[in-house]
């Protein structure tokens, strides 16, 4: 996803046109709220607004090309800083806490510098601690290393955490706020800004950031993470104008069409027909070409990952997962390359009899069929048997 960059943030254009022109203009307030629903990219924005602020040759968009805007897009910029809920750690000391919290953050940090579309599963117990909240205000508080300004983005700042039913991370945010540096630039996102102290949030501007519009969530699966066209209107539809629930909804379902192909490798290991029709009669007769596509896809991955393991040319570890279902079947002899090689083929064909709106019921009956032949060595393939 190398597409993707924190130098490019999607729609948004009016508040981006309010914001550099507000930049131009000398008129930049010192703490900034960016509120709005989940997923609509307002800590994008921040950033896209952080970088702007510290380009050499700013215009309406950060210049790409100078050093500051390669840092900013490497979220390298010794002048941004960004921070979001992390895990808690455990420290010994308060000092050693502090620590702990940046090398943490640093982590997260490198996992979004690696995929710009990384997002966290929602569900993990994360904070933004007083750790966290004091480290921010130090660097906010330091004379900026390399540009005129430090610019400080609080992420989700509805997360600060009360530490032991005590408010001290939002009152360790609340003095930055109180008495910003005059070099500091502080910006805060928030979907549920009614869960800030109001302390904090009358200290900010605050600026509402809307939802994307359904084209422009479908452009950005489209040219960002290259679905196909008409899957990515289907996720837009779903999506509400967030980009963020698209991701999720991306991640579900591929979730869904990777235990779907397990779930099809298994029963094509176990040689009772029973099951096989069992597993055809599964899917529906016609009209499931979208879906059914994927998770061939899917059972073609798995396969390709096990035949690597095989050839032992990689030692990934959902490959070798596959590689262990496939010798612990009763079934399966031993871990036979060509074999798996032929099985791919097979899916292959599978792949091409579903494009041409066979009825998938029939695909995987015959598939089944034809990857228990081969995988379980009953094949002309197998040296024991030719
Ligand atoms: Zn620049």
């Amino acid at each position: 996803m190398s597409h993707a960059s924190y130098l490019h943030v999607t729609g948004q254009e009016a508040i981006k046109r309010a914001l550099s022109r507000a930049l131009r203009e000398g008129r930049i307030p010192q703490t900034l709220l960016l509120h709005g629903p989940r997923g609509v990219g307002k800590q994008r924005l921040a950033l896209w607004f952080a970088a702007l602020a510290q380009c050499e040759r700013p215009d309406d968009e950060p210049c790409g090309r100078c050093p500051s805007c390669r840092l900013a897009a490497r979220l390298e910029h010794p002048d941004i800083h960004w921070f979001f809920p992390t895990a808690r750690p455990r420290a010994t000391s308060p000092e050693a806490l502090r620590e702990k919290i940046e090398e943490i953050r640093a982590e997260e940090l490198e996992e979004r510098r690696a995929d710009p579309t990384y997002t966290r599963s929602l569900g993990e117990p994360v904070g933004i601690y007083l750790a966290a909240a004091q480290n921010l205000r130090s660097l906010a508080s330091a004379r900026p290393a390399a540009s005129r300004r430090t610019i400080v983005i609080i992420g989700d700042a509805e997360a600060l955490v009360p530490q032991e039913a005590s408010p001290d991370a939002a009152n360790a945010l609340l003095k930055l706020l109180e008495e910003p540096p005059l070099t500091s630039l502080i910006m805060l996102t928030s979907a549920v800004p009614g869960a800030l102290l109001p302390t904090i949030r009358s200290r900010c501007l605050a600026m509402r950031v809307p939802p994307l519009s359904e084209d422009e969530v479908a452009n950005f699966l489209r040219t960002e993470l290259k679905r196909p066209a008409r899957e990515a209107e289907h996720l837009a539809r779903r999506a509400h104008g967030s980009i963020g629930r698209a991701l999720e909804l991306l991640r579900e379902e591929a979730q869904q069409n990777r235990e779907e192909a397990e779930h099809l490798l298994e029963a094509a290991l176990v040689a009772d027909p029973l099951r096989t029709l069992e597993t055809a009669h599964g899917y529906r007769p016609f009209g499931a070409r979208g879906g059914f596509l994927e998770v061939l896809d899917e059972l073609q991955a798995l396969l390709s990952e096990a035949l690597a393991v095989a050839v032992s040319a990689a030692t990934d570890a959902r490959g070798a997962a596959t590689a262990a279902k496939l010798v612990s079947s009763p079934s399966v002899q031993k871990l036979d390359a060509s074999a798996i090689a032929q099985a791919i083929l097979a899916i292959d064909r599978a792949r091409s009899m579903a494009e041409g709106n066979v009825n998938p019921q029939l695909i995987v009956a015959t598939l089944l069929g034809r990857l228990r032949t081969l995988l379980s060595g009953s094949e002309p393939t197998d040296p024991r048997v030719r």
